[in-house]
């Protein structure tokens, strides 16, 4: 079976930051052909996407609400059903590394504190991800906040805000995904982020919560991008991959999770199948794909 690797940069982000997916496909897949695994490649994607300032995961991550605090999440799944997560971790570079040294602890998720601690003890040195990008996005996010422009799906973050007293999150998304397929037909999804553009400080979203931002099983691999609450409450990324296990290909299965939420809720999902890969957005969705010859 041909190895392939899908990566993405999240719904909503400029179609000219492809190359960066596309670097990170390319990462991937060169572990790919020297016979590495699917998750092994999925991390080493996503890593790049980390470090690419351009994303919201890593390096770039978005500023909460506080105006200062970064909290990020991330998760990797393999088809074997290995699981590994953190969520609102703080002050280290590469979450997805530190969700790797949780697959290999007796638990699936580590959040907060214990999180960071947890980085700590593996060896990750402390981080700052805050970039002058991700302070001018909170600067003009407040902005549009105070004008009123905020986008309609991030209404219900405004009303909430008049009972609650922070502000809405606002602006595109930029998570990072990776979904792959290794010589042997296993699978990893992983997922990366800095979370919804001002959110609430303890806030976690999709990424880290499996069947919902990420699945993998023998059927494929599948990781989400949009907006978390929404995708958590339609378990996007396993009722995607039950489309796949019930025999549906890998494009048709992403097109049919697009239209679990409605076409005003940007979503964006990759899948890595038996059948090759698929890729599907309501909205923009830069990608890198390669196929290991
Ligand atoms: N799903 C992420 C979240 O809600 C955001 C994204 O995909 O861009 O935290």
């Amino acid at each position: 079976m041909k190895a392939l690797i899908v990566t993405h940069g999240g719904v909503g982000a400029p179609t000219d930051m492809t190359e960066g997916p596309e670097r990170a496909a390319e990462e991937g897949a060169k572990l790919l052909s020297q016979g590495k695994g699917a998750l092994e490649a999925a991390i080493a994607a996503a890593v790049v996407l980390e470090d690419d300032p351009r994303t919201n995961a890593g390096t770039g991550s978005r500023i909460c609400i506080d105006g200062k605090t970064v909290e990020m999440d991330a998760a990797l799944m393999t088809s074997d059903g290995r699981m590994g997560a953190v969520a609102a971790i703080r002050d280290v570079k590469n979450p997805i590394l530190v969700a790797r040294g949780v697959m290999d602890t007796p638990h699936v998720t580590l959040a907060g504190e214990g999180a960071t601690a947890f980085a700590r003890f593996l060896g990750f040195p402390p981080y700052d991800p805050t970039t002058p990008a991700a302070r001018e996005f909170l600067k003009k996010g407040f902005e549009r906040v105070r004008a009123g422009t905020v986008l309609p799906h991030n209404r219900a973050w405004l009303d909430f805000a008049k009972r609650y007293p922070v502000l809405p999150p606002e602006g595109g998304c930029d998570t990072i995904g990776a979904v792959a397929r290794d010589a042997t037909g296993a699978f990893a999804a992983a997922n990366s982020t800095g979370g919804g553009a001002m959110k609430m400080v303890g806030r976690v979203g999709d990424s880290p919560h499996f069947g919902a931002g990420l699945w993998a099983g023998p059927a494929g691999a599948v990781a989400t991008t949009g907006i978390g609450e929404h995708i958590i409450r339609k378990l996007v990324a396993k009722e995607t991959y039950d489309r796949l296990a019930a025999g549906a290909t890998a494009q048709e299965a992403a097109e049919f999770g697009v239209t679990l939420l409605p076409k005003e809720i940007p979503l964006g999902i990759v899948v890595a199948a038996r059948d090759g890969h698929g890729a599907a957005t309501n909205g923009t969705l830069p990608i890198g794909v390669r196929i290991v010859e």
